[in-house]
């Protein structure tokens, strides 16, 4: 659970170069201390005066209808949670559990990944494609734009691809199906099993 007002970042899990060559250790350092930072302190400058607001997690500040602050409570949770699910390439793989729960929702483990990369490609714009569990504990695919996150519809992330152009412009430039087909390759399975069994 996350703390309150006034929020701080959180460091990266691991180094910027730790996902190379998947995602170059530039665009880590600059997603991370840049980007990220920014949501950060957009987040803190909207609830200043805002003091009922002060004792409120991150996860309860995403469904506010103040749009500064849904919005950047959100950029920052979302990039921690993207963070979180990667590690370095080739260091993890799907256990079978976790691949038996996929072939039961969408067919087979490459249908699963037929119909992320086609979230991550159909978000129009910015934001992100998700892999959740709904209430009933099915898994869907589906993505969000912008900062959103699926906790408002009430479905748990389990997994999710920051698709926005500054997680990968600088690598892929415009070619966002190549960094979606590579970024599989740093997936940390072991984390999004664990957040299922949750
Ligand atoms: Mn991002």
């Amino acid at each position: 659970m996350y703390k309150t007002y006034p929020f701080t970042l959180e460091k990266l899990p691991y180094g910027y170069d730790a996902l190379e060559p998947v995602i170059d250790a530039k665009t880590m350092e600059i997603h991370h201390d840049r980007h990220q930072q920014t949501y950060l302190d957009n987040l803190n400058k909207a609830l200043t005066d805002k003091n009922d607001l002060h004792s409120k997690a991150l996860e309860e500040l995403m469904m506010s209808d103040i749009d500064a602050v849904r919005n950047n409570a959100g950029g920052v949770w979302n990039h921690d949670f993207f963070w979180k699910t990667m590690i370095g390439a080739g260091e993890s793989s799907i256990n079978d559990d976790l691949a038996a729960k996929l072939k039961k929702s969408f067919g087979s483990v490459d249908e699963f990944k037929v119909k992320f990369e086609a979230a991550a490609l159909g978000r129009l714009g910015s934001g992100y494609a998700w892999l959740v569990k709904n209430r009933e504990g099915n898994l869907e695919v589906l993505s969000t734009p912008n900062q959103d996150s699926p906790l408002r519809e009430g479905k748990s992330p389990l997994l999710g691809l920051d698709v926005w152009e500054h997680a990968y412009y600088l690598k892929y430039q415009n070619k966002r199906a190549d960094y979606v087909k590579a970024w599989w390759g740093v997936v940390n399975w072991g984390r999004v099993e664990e957040l299922w069994k949750a």
